[in-house]
């Protein structure tokens, strides 16, 4: 059965410090998965994203993974996935990750999802794509980030609509399916009880 949404999701490929991290890339997974949706990853086993691969596979969802090369032994390539792309560089994988995704979501991580979530956030500004963003700021980890993206509107380098281009919530319920939706996309009724 093809996916009925693709969610591309950027997190750290460390676990972080507090436990309700990996709980949340479960739970991400976990959503995916019951609901006939599909993960586009970055392809590697460690941390959350590692976690929220197993998660997806275990709950019945499609993963994709995308690695350039040079990371498949350095970020432990995922051959569990269903699909795993071996690509030559990291402009590469991006740009697959994004064509292949129906939404972004951004988890706790580090400079790597940083990157990717700033990425799309500008590449949605300029028009290139209208697909939905999320960062799920989970145990307030993004707060500080938040706050000065804010303070960067007052200052004016920010406009109050590029801000509106990213939602943001607490927790997976409501946030993912709110995503899902805002891409005229409807997930499953939960497929399977885990
Ligand atoms: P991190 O959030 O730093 O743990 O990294 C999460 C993922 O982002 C890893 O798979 C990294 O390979 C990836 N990553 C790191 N730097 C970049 C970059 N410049 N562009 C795209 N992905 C990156």
């Amino acid at each position: 059965m093809s996916p009925l949404f693709s969610v591309c999701v950027y997190c750290g490929s460390r676990p972080g410090a507090k436990p309700e991290f990996a709980q949340a890339a479960q739970a991400v997974g976990t959503w995916i998965g019951v609901h006939g949706g599909q993960l586009v990853y970055g392809g590697g086993r460690g941390g959350l994203m590692g976690i929220v691969a197993q998660a997806t596979l275990q709950a019945g969802g499609r993963v994709v993974g995308v690695i350039p090369q040079a990371l498949v032994e350095m970020e432990a390539a995922n051959h569990d996935c269903t699909e795993l792309h071996i690509v030559d560089t990291m402009h590469e994988r991006k740009r697959m990750m994004a064509e292949r995704a129906d939404v972004f979501l951004a988890l706790p991580g580090g400079i790597g999802t940083f990157e990717e979530l700033f990425e799309v956030w500008t590449w949605r500004q300029l028009g290139y794509h209208d697909k939905p963003i999320g960062v799920l700021n989970v145990e307030g980890y993004y707060d500080p980030l938040l706050t000065f993206l804010k303070a960067t509107v007052a200052q004016q380098f920010l406009g109050d609509w590029q801000m509106e281009l990213i939602r943001t919530g607490t927790d997976v319920l409501p946030l993912l399916p709110e995503l899902v939706q805002a891409a005229g996309l409807t997930p499953a009724a939960q497929l399977a009880q885990i």
